[in-house]
């Protein structure tokens, strides 16, 4: 597998009446050709700001301070708004969690994904692109003539694969995928989660699927990303992670996710996440982390490689290589 996206020493701010607050604060991370990554983390932790900036739609005010963003070996921070339409879609494509974000309540659906594959010339002509709008839709199991359909006339569950296959109707090498199933029931989650696996097999695409669900990244990813408070904490291969959780955050999220355990074993990670305008000194976990020392309120805890897992704690500086996120 060869490397398709190397996010490195990401800087996101947003400025704020007390001064810029990093909703991402020196991420890297690498996602490789075929690969299914999640990045989990609590709401405000960074993980939908990464998303955004990524397919380069930081909403303003909010701005890239530093970093880059390999995609294919093109950094995507230096490209003008006309090549990253061409990237965007075609190469990258993109899912929410409330599908009207994408879809348009006003048109039918066929519509609204044909006009993508003429834009990107795909299609010789609407009644061609209308055919492929057709392919796209029974590729996620929703047939093909209701390409007539307007998104009111789908339940919320037929939107989302509409919206699926919008991302996926120009064959993208990576989709990312931001809490597409948190408005669903289980069992129409369950039948997504399903669909987007099946799709990643068909299409040998990448998907980069943001979550608070630990539990869903685990049944799903080869790699997890666990960010807290704008940093990235963890990142390990989802079999090391289960067996043996080196942050004392993913540990506390794996503990308190009944999907894995049961509820006989629930435990809830003590404190809330920082206010991001003000957040604490040294590791922003220590408020919260039980097993904080003295110093871990004081300095930066640094980041540790080993092999294939890279870790964000003072407890692993002995015996893994330091590693710069730049
Ligand atoms: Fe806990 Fe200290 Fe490690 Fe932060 S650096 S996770 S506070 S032990």
């Amino acid at each position: 597998m060869g490397r398709l996206l190397a996010i490195e020493d990401l800087v996101v701010e947003y400025p704020t009446l007390s001064g810029p607050v990093l909703a991402v604060d020196g991420v890297s991370l690498d996602v490789e050709e075929g690969e299914w990554v999640s990045i989990v983390g609590e709401s405000g932790s960074g993980k939908s700001t990464l998303a955004t900036a990524i397919i380069g739609l930081v909403p303003p005010p909010g701005r890239v301070r530093r970093g880059r963003i390999l995609f294919e070996g093109v950094n995507i921070l230096t490209l003008n708004s006309r090549e990253l339409k061409r990237i965007r879609g075609r190469r990258i494509g993109m899912i929410f969690q409330d599908p009207l974000t994408s879809l348009d309540p006003l048109r039918r659906v066929g519509d609204q994904i044909a006009e993508a594959i003429l834009e990107h010339g795909l299609a010789s002509s609407k009644r061609e692109a209308l055919r492929m709008a057709g392919e796209a839709l029974e590729r996620v199991g929703i047939p093909r003539d209701r390409v007539d359909y307007y998104p009111h006339q789908l339940s919320g569950g037929q939107r989302q694969r509409v919206a699926i296959a919008s991302a996926i109707a120009l064959e993208p090498r990576l989709l990312i995928a931001d809490e597409p199933t948190t408005a669903l029931d289980v069992i129409v989650q369950a039948n997504i989660m399903r669909l987007l696996n099946k799709l990643r097999r068909d299409l040998g695409m990448s998907i980069l699927f943001i979550t608070h669900d630990i539990a869903l990244a685990v049944e799903n990813s080869d790699r997890i990303a666990v960010m807290y408070a704008g940093k990235l904490v963890e990142y390990s291969p989802t079999e090391d992670l289960v067996e043996d959780p080196l942050h004392p955050y993913t540990k506390g999220l794996l503990e308190s996710a009944p999907d894995l355990w049961g509820p006989k074993r629930l435990y809830s990670i003590p404190g809330q996440p920082p206010d991001m305008r003000k957040p604490p000194r040294g590791c922003r976990f220590h408020p919260r982390c039980p097993l904080a020392v003295e110093e871990c309120s004081r300095v930066e805890p640094g980041t540790f490689r080993f092999d294939r897992r890279i870790v964000s704690c003072i407890l692993y500086r002995e015996g893994g290589e330091q590693w710069s996120q730049s």
